[in-house]
């Protein structure tokens, strides 16, 4: 997508991440998603008259955890405040989230860029309650709170995104640190990570910001950009045939690909904040800071420079080695068990990840150690075994663990690259078959084939089909 030239697009995204806590934010009852609808309730969240809620304190220690690997501001005292509207699935007529006094501030998610890195900075992180779901059925309407209470993480970025696709990748990244400190499973399409995008366009040069309009709705990477694309090429055309961008809420249709509004764009005054009285400030000892800026790990681009630094690899090996803590650690410990960093790549890039997702089995609950397939790289660099016998004991410790050596000998997979061995072959068969060797010489070169296929069939397949083939040429072009 481009827009006419001239114009600019400038978004800021306000991302909600559900904190993974055993318990909800206000209560004990249990997160997760599904469960029998209503049954993962009580008072508390409910929205009972006098029922008190009590905060979850992994809630601040996780959503500090973030802030500190983003290089937020994080306050050792935080306020809570109410936000008042009225929805069916908010049965307390409000929501307890933060306003003026948020957890975190400042800030920013750092994204690939010409091969370097850029900032997108972050106006604050806060933490808020989720509401719970209302469900449209058959003509009617039915509410499950069971989400309500949930935790979540609201991260809001400054209006520092210039197009679609940095927008995905600032997504993209997001997550991944998500996923990476285990706070967020991630997940986009049961709602885990849910995303509102806030889009305006101006003539490139312009300093001051064009009015801007809330998509909503937004259930996949894709559908945000799609609907980002959309409602900017939407916007120029209002202002170029001299209309006027109203300020409103939009919800995005994945299928008919357009955005309808929703409702006019609600303003912070609209929802009378104010300080919640049933909670104390919140806040984390220095103390406790520090114990979490101690553990904080090696964040994930430092550590694909690393690969690419370290191990030679280039930006899209390192990039998927990273996707995953556990998949980056396992590769450096395979890269440095089989001495060959280049070879780990290929491997887990290639058929580890390919009968991984067959199973779909995930990198951390495997059998497989990484200093078991580095025995198996081992034995295929040394053509031990052949490329085809390698997969094969791949899939048997995937499947039963046990090493490489164990399955190559039980399954009697072993190559047969023993150089005398091989070349007395190559010397029996070339003499049982004197016509085809005086053809070959004549110039009949088509009959190379014939020569491996007898050793193969000698040796049922196992010899080292590069060792056959330079004797071969050795014996036939002497
Ligand atoms: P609200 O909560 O009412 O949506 P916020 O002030 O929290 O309002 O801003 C929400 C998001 O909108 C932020 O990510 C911010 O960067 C973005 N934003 C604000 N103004 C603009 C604009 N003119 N164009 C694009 N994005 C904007
Ligand atoms: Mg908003
Ligand atoms: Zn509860």
């Amino acid at each position: 997508m481009s827009l006419p030239s001239g114009w600019e697009m400038v978004i800021g995204l306000e991302v909600h991440a559900q904190i993974h806590t055993r318990s909800k934010i206000f209560c004990a009852c249990p997160t997760g998603f599904g469960g029998e609808a209503n049954s993962r309730t009580c008072p508390v969240c409910l929205g009972m008259p006098g029922a008190l809620p009590v905060l979850n304190r992994r809630v601040l220690e996780m959503t500090a955890l973030l802030g500190l690997a983003l290089g937020s501001r994080v306050a050792l005292r935080s306020q809570l405040a109410r936000k008042n509207y009225f929805y069916p699935d908010l049965p307390k007529g409000y929501q307890i989230s933060q306003y003026d006094q948020p957890l975190c501030e400042g800030g920013a998610v750092e994204i690939p860029f010409e091969g370097g890195r850029r900032k997108i900075a972050l106006t604050r992180i806060h933490i808020e309650e989720d509401a719970g779901k209302n469900i449209h059925l058959d003509g009617r309407s039915l509410v499950d709170l069971n989400r309500c209470g949930t935790a979540l993480a609201e991260i809001v970025s400054e209006p520092d995104m210039r197009s679609p696709d940095e927008a995905r990748e600032y997504l993209g990244r997001l997550r991944q640190l998500l996923l990476w400190l285990g706070i967020s499973d991630g997940n986009m399409e049961e709602g885990s990570l849910r995303c509102d995008a806030n889009v305006s366009v101006r003539h490139v040069g312009d300093t001051e910001l064009g009015q801007r309009t809330e998509l909503k709705n937004l259930n996949s990477f894709r559908a945000v950009a799609a609907a980002l694309a959309f409602e900017a090429e939407r916007q120029v055309a209002v202002l170029e045939s001299g209309g006027k961008v109203e300020k409103v809420t939009l919800l995005w249709d994945a299928h008919e690909k357009r955005s309808r509004p929703l409702r006019g764009k609600e303003e912070s005054k609209d929802y009378r904040y104010f300080p919640e009285p049933d909670l104390l400030p919140a806040g984390l000892s220095e103390g406790e800071l520090s114990t979490l800026v101690a553990g904080l790990p090696a964040s994930p681009l430092d550590r694909l420079d690393s690969l690419m630094e370290n191990h030679d690899l280039d930006f899209y090996e390192a990039d998927i080695l990273t996707r995953e803590r556990a998949m980056v650690d396992f590769f450096e410990l395979l890269a440095e068990a089989c001495g060959d960093s280049k070879a780990a790549s290929r491997w887990m890039l290639g058929e580890l990840a390919r009968q991984l997702n067959d199973r779909v089995q995930n990198i951390e609950d495997l059998k497989l150690r990484p200093d078991s397939l580095a025995e198996l790289i081992v034995l295929e660099r040394d053509g031990k075994l052949s490329g085809l016998a390698a997969k094969s004991v791949l899939e048997k410790m995937l499947e039963e663990g046990g090493s490489a050596n164990e399955w190559m000998e039980r399954l009697d997979l072993a190559q047969l690259s023993d150089a005398g061995e091989l070349a007395n072959l190559v010397k029996s068969v070339l003499e049982a078959n004197p016509k085809e060797v005086e053809r070959y010489r004549g110039g009949r070169k088509k009959l190379f084939g014939f020569f491996v296929g007898e050793i193969m069939s000698a040796t049922k397949g196992k010899a080292d089909p590069k060792e056959v083939g330079r004797l071969l040429r050795e014996g036939l072009d002497a």
